[in-house]
């Protein structure tokens, strides 16, 4: 029951998310050539085919939610790049030569951090900085956040809905008992 009560609440992160500008072939195909791969079904990480499906989501959902409280768009194909599922996530944990860990989705590296990426981190590096200094210049945005009234509306929505629910389980478990009596 609490399972399906959680999936009544209203996911505050879909009700706000901006409107981003429409994107278009020429956008993908900018795409594909940051990530230097001939089509969408090809990892620009390992370059196997076949193991993308939606892509993966620089500005992550769940995880980034958490950490810094913004929202991740969803909505459309600004916001993903063409990661398979094994290498989906991970790939954005870096560590710089200093030891301090980075993932490259959330954090923009400064001129400092930027000198002490290893080698092997490079083309990566370049290639979602590439990307979003894209989606930047095409006046989108990968992440948002909700401002106080909108958070406000959201909790007071839930627990209203959340009050109107316990109260059918309450009518319903008359019923039940009122029924076994029958
Ligand atoms: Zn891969």
């Amino acid at each position: 029951m609490r399972k399906r009560k959680a999936a009544c609440q209203m996911d505050a992160g879909e009700c706000f998310t901006p409107e981003n500008p429409p994107f278009e072939k020429k956008d993908l195909a900018k795409k594909l050539e940051i990530c230097g791969v001939s089509k969408w079904n090809m990892c620009a990480i390992c370059r196997n085919e076949g193991g993308i499906s939606q892509g993966d989501h620089v500005w992550e959902r769940k995880r980034f939610i958490k950490e810094t409280g913004y929202y991740g768009i969803i909505k459309g194909k600004w916001n993903t790049l063409p990661v398979c599922s094994a290498c989906n996530h991970s790939y954005k944990v870096i560590t710089l030569r200093d030891d301090t860990e980075k993932n490259i989705g959330r954090d923009d590296l400064t001129e400092e951090e930027l000198k002490l990426v290893k080698p092997e981190d490079i083309k990566k590096v370049t290639m979602v900085s590439k990307w979003k200094a894209y989606v930047k210049q095409k006046g989108a945005v990968l992440r948002f956040r909700l401002t106080k009234v909108q958070e406000k509306y959201i909790s007071d929505l839930n627990r209203r809905v959340m009050i109107f629910i316990e109260q059918e389980e309450r009518n319903m478990q008359r019923f039940l008992q009122e029924f076994a009596q029958d």
